[in-house]
């Protein structure tokens, strides 16, 4: 019998999740299929009744459902409840398991990049479900400081007051420095924007943007004029679903097989939407 697995949020209808996993599913031979099941916030708590009577064995979770879900699932582990935010749930036999991996995309991305985070100063822009998942991870690798911008103020503050880091005006972007910056905004996707200029990005050695469509955005692109280390949302997004795959089958996904899956699939959604570098006029 297949096993069907899926993603929920509102809109899906260009999430890259089916075309990592379902590939991955392929490859290892595992009889799942993959879907993306475009949720209105309205439709939640039926979706999730729909989860337990159709036998759903797993599912993905993205905007704007990350927060709404974790009241509809029989557990939520430490993780998820200290992020705030559910992105993976695991169906252990009709007992709905929600945690959160989006921390774990961020770790690996860095490592893989081969950036040591202790002691670093760390900006992080941007106060939404991305930003939470970001802070935790660098709060837990033992960074120095955190450092929160956000357009709404208040968010910042709450954000920082639940991870014990420093909140500051969107007003104050001009003065940010540090060591590493983080976009966690969605300013530059499927647009050219960039959230701060280049000026503050010569301030920070290394600059990671949580937005991968386009997969270069601008700020990346600043960054790597100011020859600064770069690190693309694809790599967060293939590690929290590499890791998603292997809480729902218990076996280690293809991770190169899938990186080149997800390149390749932004690639023709660079294209789709007019965002290829050679069409850049700025
Ligand atoms: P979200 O919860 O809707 O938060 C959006 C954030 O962007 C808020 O902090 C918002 O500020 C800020 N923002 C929006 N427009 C802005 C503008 N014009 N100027 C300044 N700030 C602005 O979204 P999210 O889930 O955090 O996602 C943020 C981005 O991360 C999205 O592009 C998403 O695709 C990406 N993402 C990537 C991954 C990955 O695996 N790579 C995972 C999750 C999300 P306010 O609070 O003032 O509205």
């Amino acid at each position: 019998m297949y096993k069907v697995y899926g993603i929920v949020g509102y809109p899906v209808s260009h999430s890259l999740s089916p075309v990592m996993h379902n590939l991955a599913f392929r490859e290892l031979g595992i009889k799942a299929v993959y879907g993306a099941f475009p949720v209105k916030p309205e439709n939640l708590s039926l979706a999730i009744a729909g989860v337990r009577a159709l036998g759903i064995s797993g599912l993905s979770v993205t905007i704007p459902h990350k927060v709404e879900v974790m009241k509809y699932l029989d557990e939520v582990d430490y993780v998820a409840k200290e992020i705030g935010a559910v992105n993976t749930i695991i169906n252990y036999d009709g007992k709905l398991f929600g945690t959160n991996t989006d921390w774990i995309g961020v770790i690996k991305s860095f490592e893989e990049a081969g950036i040591d985070l202790t002691g670093k100063r760390v900006v992080v822009l941007g106060a939404g479900g991305a930003s939470l998942a970001i802070v935790y991870a660098m709060v837990k690798s033992g960074v120095k400081e955190v450092v929160i911008y956000n357009r709404t103020y208040e968010k910042a503050r709450e954000v920082a007051s639940r991870f014990g880091i420093l909140a500051y005006k969107w007003e104050d972007l001009s003065t940010a420095y540090g060591d590493i910056l983080i976009n966690a905004t969605s300013v530059g996707l499927k647009s050219f924007d960039s959230p701060v200029s280049k000026e503050i990005v010569s301030r920070f050695s290394v600059v990671m943007d949580s937005v991968y469509l386009p997969v270069e955005t601008k700020l990346l692109s600043l960054a790597r004029e100011e020859n600064k280390i770069i690190i693309d949302g694809l790599k967060m997004l293939l590690y929290q679903g590499v890791e998603q795959f292997r809480l729902w089958t218990g076996i280690n996904p293809p991770l190169d097989k899938m990186r080149d899956a997800l390149y390749q699939e932004v690639l023709k959604m660079e294209a789709e939407f007019g965002l290829r570098k050679t069409d850049k006029t700025s």
